[in-house]
C-alpha cells in the first residue's frame, strides 16, 4: 500500500458524513463536466464532418434525400450505391472513420444521401440486409396491402 494511498483513507475516516457528501458531491461534478467537455467537442467535430459529406453527396448545402427529398439530418444516412455498406462498415469500424476517409480521398463517387426510410425501401428492393426480394414495386404501400390481404376491421381489436 502506498503512502498516498493509507494518507487518503486517513483523511477519509477523520472526516463527517457532510464533508464526505461534499467531496463526493465535487468529484462527481468534476468527471460530469469534464466529460460534457469531450463530449461536446467530439459531438460538434463529427457533425460538423458530417455536414461536409452530407453536403457534398447531396449537392445542396441544406442536405436532403436523393429520392424523396427529406430533409431532416436526424434521419439521413450515406447510402452506398451499389450495395456495399457492411463492407464499409467493417473496413471503418463507424461512420465518423468513413466520413474522414471520404473526406481526405476528394470524395470518391459511390454514395449517395438517402432518408432512413428510402435507405431501408432500397435494402429491400435490392435484397440487401437478409431482405427478401419481391420483384421491384411489389412492396410499394397499396399493392403491399393486396398483397398480405391485411385489412383494419373496424370496431375490432385485431
Ligand atoms: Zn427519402
Amino acid at each position: 500500500m502506498t503512502s498516498e494511498l493509507s494518507n487518503w483513507k486517513e483523511r477519509w475516516s477523520s472526516m463527517s458524513g457532510a464533508e464526505r457528501e461534499q467531496l463526493r458531491h465535487k468529484n462527481m461534478l468534476y468527471r460530469h463536466n469534464h466529460k460534457e467537455e469531450g463530449k461536446t467537442y467530439d459531438q460538434r467535430y463529427y457533425q460538423r464532418l458530417k455536414l461536409k459529406v452530407f453536403q457534398h453527396y447531396s449537392g445542396k448545402e441544406m442536405p436532403e434525400c436523393g429520392r424523396c427529398e427529406f430533409s431532416d439530418m436526424r434521419a439521413l444516412c450515406l447510402d452506398h450505391v451499389n450495395g456495399n455498406g457492411s463492407e464499409d462498415r467493417k473496413r471503418f469500424h463507424g461512420s465518423v472513420h468513413l466520413f474522414r476517409h471520404l473526406r481526405d480521398k476528394g470524395y470518391p463517387d459511390g454514395y449517395q444521401i438517402l432518408c432512413a426510410n428510402c435507405n431501408y425501401i432500397k435494402a429491400s428492393e435490392n435484397g440487401e440486409r437478409g431482405y427478401s426480394s419481391p420483384s421491384r414495386g411489389e412492396t410499394r404501400e397499396s399493392d403491399y396491402v393486396r398483397l398480405h390481404r391485411v385489412t383494419i376491421k373496424e370496431g375490432g381489436r385485431n
